[in-house]
C-alpha cells in the first residue's frame, strides 16, 4: 500500500513538473471510467426509488461506456468523444422530461463545456479544431435551456417529494459536476503551460544548434561575430583590452589525404578539446573555418601571445589514433590587438596577415607583430 502511495506521489510530482505526459488513451478511458461510476451510483439511486425507467436508462448508459472502452482500445478518439458528449446530452433530456429538474441532474450537461474543450485542444486526432467543442458547448447550452422549458411546458412523469433525500443528491450532483469542471480546466492550464515550457526549451536547443559547430562542438563564426562585438563594444566604453588568436592546422590537407577524412575530423575535435582546455573562462574560442580556430582573449598582446605559445605547444605534443596509427599536427597563430576604434574585420585581417606571415616562414609558431 505505500508504494502504491508513494509511486502516486511520484507520478503527481512528474506531472506538475511536466515530466509526466497523459496519453490520449488514458485521458479517455479515465474520463469514461468517471462517468460510467457516477451512471452506477444514479442507476443504484433510481432502483432504490422503484423507477425502472431511470434505472433501466443509467445500466445501460453503464453498458454503452463498457462499448465505448473498446473504440477507445482502437484509438477512435473522436467517436468516443462524440458518444460521451452526446450520451451527457441525451441524459439530461431524459431525466429532466422524466422528473423535472429536482435534484438538478441537468447540470451534468455544464460538465461538458470544459470537457469537450480540454479534449478536443489536446488529443491529436482532432488536430485543435475549435468548432467542434463550440458547437457541442452550444448544444449543452440549449439543452440546459430545454431542461428548464420542459418544467413549463409539461409535468413530470414522476414526482419526486423535496426531502432531505433529493436535498443531498442535488449537493452531490453539484459537488461532481463542480469537481469535473475544476479537473478538466486544471488539466488544460497545466497541459498548456507543460506545452509552451517544452516549446521553450526546444527553442533554446535549437539556437544551441544554430551556434555551435557539430562537429567540434565549439560555437560557430556567426555567435563569436557577436562576443566580438561585445568585446569590441567594452573596450570602447571601459577600456578593456582584449585580443584575438587565428590558428590554423599546418598541411591539414596531407592528414586528410594520407589517413582520410574522419582521422582529419578526430584532428579537428582534438584541436578544438586542447584549445578549450588551455583558455580561461573568459576567454571564447570558435570554429572560424574549415580548420582555422579563433580565439578571443581578454587582455594584451602580451598575454595573447603567451596562451597562444602554449596552446602552440600543447597540440604539437599531442597525438590522435587512427587505424592503429598516430597522428601528429601542428598549428600556425597570428596574434593581433583590438584597438579602440578599430573596425572587427581589420582585427581580424591583422591576425590572419600574422598567421600567414607564419605559414610562410616555418609554420608551426605564433606570431604577434607585422613583418
Ligand atoms: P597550410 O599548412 O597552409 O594551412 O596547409 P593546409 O593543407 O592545412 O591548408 P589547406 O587550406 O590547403 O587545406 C585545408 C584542408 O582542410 C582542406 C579541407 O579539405 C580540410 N578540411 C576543412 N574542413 C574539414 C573538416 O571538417 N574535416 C576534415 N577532415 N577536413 C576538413
Ligand atoms: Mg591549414
Ligand atoms: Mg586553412
Amino acid at each position: 500500500m505505500s508504494t502504491f502511495f508513494k509511486n502516486l506521489v511520484t507520478y503527481v510530482k512528474n506531472l506538475i513538473n511536466g515530466d509526466e505526459y497523459i496519453s490520449d488513451r488514458t485521458k479517455l478511458s479515465y474520463t469514461i471510467t468517471a462517468i460510467s461510476i457516477i451512471h452506477v451510483l444514479i442507476a443504484v439511486f433510481f432502483a432504490l426509488n422503484n423507477n425502472i425507467l431511470l434505472t433501466l436508462y443509467n445500466v445501460g448508459s453503464f453498458f454503452l461506456y463498457q462499448g465505448t472502452m473498446e473504440l477507445v482500445k482502437k484509438k477512435k478518439y473522436i467517436a468516443t468523444t462524440i458518444i460521451t458528449c452526446v450520451e451527457i446530452i441525451v441524459f439530461v433530456l431524459v431525466t429532466s422530461f422524466c422528473i423535472g429538474t429536482i435534484m438538478r441532474f441537468n447540470l451534468y450537461c455544464l460538465a461538458v463545456v470544459p470537457g469537450i474543450f480540454y479534449i478536443a485542444s489536446t488529443i491529436k486526432d482532432f488536430k485543435g479544431r475549435t468548432l467542434f467543442p463550440f458547437l457541442f458547448s452550444i448544444c449543452s447550452m440549449l439543452t440546459f435551456v430545454t431542461s428548464l422549458l420542459f418544467e413549463l411546458i409539461h409535468e413530470p412523469l414522476y414526482v419526486f417529494e423535496p426531502s432531505v433525500i433529493t436535498q443531498l443528491v442535488e449537493i452531490f450532483n453539484v459537488i461532481v459536476v463542480y469537481v469535473m469542471m475544476i479537473i478538466f480546466s486544471l488539466l488544460f492550464t497545466w497541459e498548456m503551460k507543460n506545452n509552451s515550457a517544452a516549446l521553450e526549451k526546444r527553442n533554446q536547443q535549437l539556437q544551441q544548434f544554430a551556434n555551435r559547430d557539430p562537429l567540434t562542438k565549439l560555437p560557430n563564426r556567426r555567435s563569436m561575430m557577436q562576443v566580438l562585438n561585445v568585446s569590441m563594444h567594452e573596450l570602447q566604453r571601459d577600456n578593456a583590452p582584449f585580443s584575438v588568436i587565428l590558428g590554423d592546422i599546418d598541411d591539414f590537407k596531407k592528414v586528410n589525404d594520407n589517413y582520410g577524412h574522419d582521422a582529419g575530423d578526430k584532428v579537428l575535435v582534438m584541436v578544438a578539446n586542447t584549445i578549450t582546455s588551455q583558455l580561461r573562462d573568459c576567454d571564447s574560442v570558435c570554429r572560424w573555418g574549415g580548420e582555422e580556430i579563433l580565439i578571443i582573449i581578454k587582455g594584451d598582446l602580451e598575454a595573447a601571445k603567451n596562451i597562444a605559445e602554449r596552446i602552440r605547444l600543447n597540440i604539437s605534443s599531442s597525438k590522435v589514433e587512427h587505424g592503429g596509427q598516430q597522428i601528429r599536427v601542428t598549428m600556425t597563430f597570428g596574434v593581433a590587438q583590438a584597438k579602440a576604434g578599430d573596425r572587427i574585420e581589420h582585427l581580424i585581417q591583422q591576425a590572419d596577415n600574422r598567421l600567414y606571415y607564419g605559414k610562410g616562414h616555418g609554420k608551426n609558431q605564433v606570431v604577434d607583430q607585422n613583418v
